[in-house]
């Protein structure tokens, strides 16, 4: 196993499950880049918004199709060129953003595109792929994908918690809001100190509104009938999977690292 001969990984497992501290030891190991979908939406988003396009997205949407890319370009560039930012990704961070500012799911479409850029920017190869693909629309594109640039994905990475387990952890979580250290704990297994402050930085701990016990239960319901079906064609394609179990009797970097090496082993 020689860093530099693993061209793609795939990191898959319920929102939850425990799939940062197993991406930290590929990216260390194997020199991969981590290549998340909420950072691809914020990055774009982000290129969007900093335009300081007077309009709004809607601007370009009629009948349920988004104009075309060129009128959006026509209209875009001038703002692009004085923020100098590239229009296309504010072209497609506009599409994103469309959605994403009226609460509304992002189309496996737009998604698919979002990753494509930022896919072959990095030639489509050296990633760790988190949060991508989410459905088994996205996995026959990463696959054709894939081989338009004559690249692959040699295996999946698997982090397996029970639903029940998922709960627990996610319900309990606190995080630090401030910015320079948000640091993460859990009423029980990892307190702040007097159960409300960092233990690190003394700010008073805060309970995301993303970590209610219903909207957790949404997505592990997305996750059973969206992600693991798009697992599932990805191995069914030949890509081989390797599991790792979400909870460690002991949770070391050490144990983390050697369950997630002693996994892979067989595949690399
Ligand atoms: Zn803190």
């Amino acid at each position: 196993m020689a860093a530099g001969t693993v061209q793609n990984i795939v990191v898959a497992g319920k929102s939850g499950a425990g799939k940062q501290p197993r991406i930290d030891v590929l990216t260390a190991e194997f020199g991969l880049t981590q290549l998340s979908t909420g950072n691809i939406f914020r990055e774009y988003l982000g290129a969007y918004k900093k335009l300081g396009y007077p309009g709004t997205p809607s601007d370009f949407h009629r009948d349920g199709h988004f104009l075309p890319d060129a009128q959006i370009t026509d209209a875009l560039d001038p703002f692009a060129k004085a923020a100098a930012l590239p229009t296309a990704s504010a072209v497609l961070g506009l599409k994103a953003a469309f959605f994403v500012d009226q609460g509304l799911f992002v189309p496996d479409g737009i998604t698919n595109e979002l990753f494509a850029s930022s896919f072959r920017s990095a030639k489509g190869r050296g990633l760790v792929l988190d949060g991508y693909p989410r459905t088994s629309d996205q996995s026959r594109f990463l696959l054709d994908l894939a081989h338009q640039m004559g690249t692959k994905l040699d295996l999946i990475l698997m982090v397996d918690n029970d639903d029940e387990a998922i709960v627990q952890r996610t319900i309990g979580r606190r995080i630090c809001p401030n910015k320079s250290c948000g640091k993460v704990y859990h009423l029980e297994y990892k307190p702040p100190r007097e159960g409300r402050f960092c233990l690190a930085c003394g700010s008073e701990v805060i309970w995301r509104s993303d970590d209610t016990e219903e909207k957790i239960q949404k997505r592990l319901q997305e996750f059973h009938e969206k992600a693991a079906p798009a697992i599932q064609l990805l191995q069914d394609a030949g890509i081989p999977l390797a599991s790792v179990p979400g909870n460690l009797p002991v949770f070391t970097e050490q144990a983390v690292r050697n369950s997630v090496l002693e996994a892979i082993q067989a595949l690399i």
